[in-house]
């Protein structure tokens, strides 16, 4: 029997696992922390009666055309957990205050505020351009996209459809909830988006994405607190792979190795196996800081779940706020609320360091503004911050990527049974990394059964 080890129980790890272990082989997925999910996993607060309070740190807004969070909630029979939003459902702020916008189509752009008419009629260029590019956007193998990775999401959009589109549509499209900036990130991001998810709507998840992937992993050989420290190459063509835990050091043979931790990570544990020009593109990853504030209400300030999205040309200290009842959050009542408010990427940038109270204010004043209601009356406040939250996808980093994957596939050529995936290898969204976890148990499936 074939024996896999997946390092690494984020969404990725788990996505590679899976479809392995379906096929009877023996997958062990070693997980560092002490909760599967990664960065994903679940935040905890205490609620107004004392009980635990579990909730996804960011609120939890996922995609009707999300594929692979689509196919697992088949795989685990819980389709009905995703519920897309409703008219209303999606915000967007101009001149300091949130109107409903539907940017599904060409009209519902128009009608952003902001948007000026004759920049909304140049948007009949987007499905030619869409057209003309179709071979090289795909969303599970998006170095095909590198050719395209020359230039900025804001500059390619100004040149094309004009500064109000964008600043108010295809900036905000690309980038909320990524810690993407609209001046770094690769016009790339926002093209393959558009491939995919442009009439889409907006969902959350009942129960949220936390629980979603504490669902995904039952059933599979996940250890808890073990973290992996070397991977050493045997003349087999295996690996044996060292980890440690509370109760000490040990090791474990593997035919196979899936990697799927973040890039700095991956390069550490991969050294002495990864060729030059893989360590080189994982060096070169950069991953935005996070901050946010989330605010837990016995009863909700709000109807019905909405993300509100601030434009980075705003310079706001929000990149956006979700809004979600209580049934999305383990531990609230169902007439309750979760508010969270994402701070933009520069000013989590600037303020990553600042204290928790002081974040915490500046963040619920803002937040205040476009709920007032949230001003009072939150059973529980969390403070979510990370150093090294989302990887960034700035211009460059598909052509680098490209040169990755080409290396990559020589290394499987010759024979090397390590894979790499997560986030960073496929975008910023829940989606990508778990499609990044299926290529990878693919690639590794076919050159195994081969
Ligand atoms: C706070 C936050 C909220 C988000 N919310 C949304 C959302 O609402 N919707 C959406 O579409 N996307 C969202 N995303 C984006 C998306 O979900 C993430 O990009 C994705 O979860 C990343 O998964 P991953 O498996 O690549 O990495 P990770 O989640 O980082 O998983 C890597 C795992 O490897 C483990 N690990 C590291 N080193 C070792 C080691 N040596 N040994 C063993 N284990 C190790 C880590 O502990 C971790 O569990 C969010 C991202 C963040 C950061």
């Amino acid at each position: 029997m074939r024996r896999v080890l997946v390092i690494g129980a984020g969404a990725a790890g788990l996505a590679a696992a899976r479809p392995l272990a379906a096929k009877g082989w023996a997958v062990t997925v070693l997980e560092a922390g002490s909760s599967v999910g990664g960065r994903l996993a679940q935040a905890e607060a205490c609620g107004a009666g004392g009980d635990a309070v579990r909730f996804d740190p960011l609120g939890t807004f996922v995609s009707t055309a999300d594929r692979h969070v689509l196919a697992l909630l088949a795989e685990l029979d819980a389709s009905a957990r995703i519920v897309a939003l409703g008219p209303g459902g999606l915000a967007q702020t101009y001149r300091g205050r949130a109107a409903s916008v539907d940017a599904s189509s060409r009209l519902g752009v128009a009608r952003i505020p902001g948007v000026r008419n004759l920049d909304a009629l140049r948007l009949v260029r987007l499905d030619r351009l869409l057209g003309r590019y179709r071979k090289h956007l795909d969303v599970d193998a998006p170095e095909r996209g590198a050719p395209l990775d020359d230039r900025c999401l804001r500059d390619f959009a100004t040149l094309y459809f004009g500064r109000s589109v964008a600043e108010r549509w295809v900036g905000p499209f690309a980038t909320v909830g990524t810690g993407n900036r609209a001046d770094d990130a690769s016009r790339l991001l926002f093209l393959l988006r558009a491939t995919s998810h442009r009439a889409a709507s907006l969902a959350t998840l009942q129960g949220g994405i936390g629980r979603l992937l504490v669902d995904a992993a039952a059933g599979l050989d996940v250890r808890l607190g073990a973290r992996a420290t070397a991977i050493a190459p045997l003349a087999d063509g295996g690996f044996e792979v060292a980890f440690e835990t509370a109760e000490g050091s040990g090791s474990a043979p593997a035919d196979a190795v899936v990697l799927a931790v973040a890039a700095g990570a991956a390069r550490e544990l991969g050294a002495g196996i990864l060729a030059t020009a893989e360590t080189d593109f994982l060096s070169g990853v950069r991953y935005a800081p996070g901050l946010a504030l989330a605010l837990g209400f016995e009863h909700r300030p709000f109807e019905a779940p909405r993300r509100i999205q601030v434009p980075q040309v705003d310079a706001w200290p929000l990149d956006s706020v979700s809004l979600l009842p209580g049934g999305a959050t383990e531990g609230l009542p169902d007439e309750g609320g979760l508010a969270v408010a994402l701070a933009s990427p520069d000013w989590a940038e600037r303020h990553i360091d600042v204290a928790d109270d002081v974040v915490g204010k500046d963040l619920a004043g803002v937040l205040a503004r476009l709920v007032p209601g949230a001003r009072h009356g939150a059973a529980f406040t969390h403070i979510h911050r990370q150093s090294a939250w989302m990887p960034r996808f700035d211009a460059g980093h598909f052509r680098a990527l490209a040169d990755f994957r080409r290396v990559n596939g020589d290394q499987r050529r010759e024979g090397r049974r390590l894979y790499l995936a997560g986030d960073y290898l496929a975008g910023p969204w829940l989606d990508s990394a778990l499609g990044s976890g299926g290529r990878a148990a693919r690639e590794l499936a076919a050159d195994l059964s081969g």
